[in-house]
């Protein structure tokens, strides 16, 4: 990895703001897209996770009692090195996650944002004085830190979905242990650096690197110093979490699975449609909980809308994320490849038809080719489960009822599209997605300002915008006998 700042390559543990060796004990960071080892890294379980704890109880303590100024500007210059080092950010991403330089870019910006954001946001913190209902009263409430927090990290936002959290939990003025997804440790530990940079107090923020995740996640669970968990990553792994956390009644924040229905009506700009569903489904090779899943056009449109979708996937490139001009890189690992395979073999066993790719891509590894498939049915298993891959179904619907009912017909309820030029549709078909979010005509809706999150098995609480914040604070009701 060429770095213009080497020294952003950190391998151990970053717990009360020392780095901590593990000997030995280290794990091996491969790049998806040679296979080859970057990097070993600190294979650290329980015990380190016990002694961040140790550290985050009381450097959240004295971290509240700044004042939100004070908080801020230790952000603001987080922020200013995260943006000053998103080159070398940008390498270190795209070498142990895959995707295309240019999306690594993209999301060092998207995940600095919440940082700049969160910064702002902190000042704006208000309890309120109440009207009273008893003229000898006074009624106030006060919105406070709800103390350390756990997090828990994938990998296919190896810095937003950090910054996502941690941001928004420092400016209310937590603590934090986290755990980032063992495939991607390496940008969470320059994210650490930059922050040690930029001041944050020991003890703040903590992330601890390990291979054995249940473990992590069942110490963190069960320690009742930790006020609230927040996790992205599968729904199985959500309600282990939620379980866990039971005992000591924490707080929960679940970003988790999806399933996509990107709803293409009669009525869409067809070009728009295609061009904005490429985005939808390719970007990190299909591997984001709020990729288009499930695409369903209607009738009048289908035959037009196949084809281009198909000759616009053909023409993507596939290839090394560092390499210039590259489109779409390698899946993460063989496991989710499989799946990718399972789900085009399952679908063409069924009936589906391939338009274009539908095999491992003469790259080898676990390149796949791009993918669309038409003729698709409720009964494949690309209907019920998230694909996580650079793979479009078709299904036809005739009306609207159709395609409201069949897009609904999932457990999952993370994001839904519609591409529709009909105002009175577009509130229609909003209103009547039971999913957390709506994109329409636009493939691409991520914001630090709009509310992110789900409802049924996609999980609980919303990140970023002005709502991220409530998520790390507990209000207060102060009631004043006069
Ligand atoms: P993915 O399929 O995207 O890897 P996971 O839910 O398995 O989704 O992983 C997301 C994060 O959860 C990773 O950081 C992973 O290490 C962690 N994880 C996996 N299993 C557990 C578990 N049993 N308890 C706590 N964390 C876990």
């Amino acid at each position: 990895m060429k770095l213009k700042d080497p020294s952003l390559l950190r391998l151990d543990s970053y717990i009360d703001g020392k780095w901590i060796d593990a000997g030995s004990k280290r794990f091996a960071v491969t790049n998806p897209a040679t296979g080859d080892v970057i990097a070993e890294v600190a294979d650290h379980g329980a015990d380190q996770i016990t002694a961040a704890i140790d550290a985050a109880v009381p450097a959240q303590k004295a971290w509240a009692k700044k004042t939100a100024k004070e908080r801020a500007m230790v952000m603001r210059k987080w922020y200013d090195l995260i943006m000053q080092n998103a080159d070398d950010l940008a390498i270190i991403l795209t070498t142990e996650m895959g995707k295309p330089l240019t999306e690594a870019k993209g999301e060092i910006a998207y995940g600095a944002s919440f940082v700049d954001w969160f910064a702002e946001e902190a000042r704006r913190v208000c309890g309120d004085v109440l009207e009273t209902p008893q003229s000898d009263k006074r009624l106030l409430t006060f919105k406070q830190p709800i103390g350390v927090f756990g997090a828990i990290t994938p990998w296919n936002f190896p810095i937003a979905m950090i910054t996502r959290k941690v941001a928004p939990g420092i400016a209310a003025g937590c603590s934090c242990v986290l755990k980032p997804a063992e495939q991607t440790p390496l940008s969470a530990l320059a994210l650490a650096e930059l922050a040690d940079r930029a001041g944050l107090p020991a003890g703040v923020m903590n992330i601890v690197t390990g291979m054995d995740a249940p473990a992590i996640g069942q110490t963190m669970c069960a320690d009742p110093r930790i006020r609230k968990m927040t996790f992205t990553g599968s729904t199985e792994v959500g309600r282990i979490l939620m379980r866990q956390s039971a005992d000591s009644v924490k707080k929960m924040s679940l970003e988790l699975g999806g399933n996509a229905p990107l709803l293409v009506f009669d009525d869409a700009d067809l070009d728009k449609a295609v061009a904005q569903s490429i985005l939808s489904k390719f970007r990190n090779a299909g591997q984001t909980c709020v990729c288009a899943n499930r695409i369903f056009v209607q009738a009048g449109i289908y035959d037009a809308f196949a084809e281009k979708l198909a000759a616009a996937a053909a023409a993507l490139k596939v290839g090394n994320g560092l390499v210039d001009g590259v489109e779409q890189g390698p899946i993460i690992d063989m496991q989710g490849f499989d799946k990718v395979k399972a789900h085009v073999d399952d679908a063409l066993a069924n009936g589906a038809t391939l338009m274009t790719g539908g095999k491992p891509h003469a790259l080898g590894g676990t390149y796949f080719e791009p993918t669309v498939l038409s003729g698709m049915t409720r009964d494949m298993r690309l209907f019920s489960e998230e694909t996580f891959g650079p793979v479009a179904g078709l299904f036809k619907f005739t009306d609207e009822d159709e395609a409201i009912e069949m897009a609904n017909d999932t457990e999952f309820g993370l994001a839904a599209y519609i591409f529709s030029e009909n105002a009175a549709r577009i509130f229609r078909v909003s209103e009547a997605l039971e999913y957390g979010i709506v994109s329409v005509n636009t493939g691409i809706f991520s914001s630090e300002v709009g509310p992110f999150g789900g409802v049924k098995n996609s999980g609980l609480g919303r990140e970023g915008s002005k709502y991220g914040i409530d998520e790390f604070l507990e209000i207060k009701f102060v009631c004043l006998g006069m």
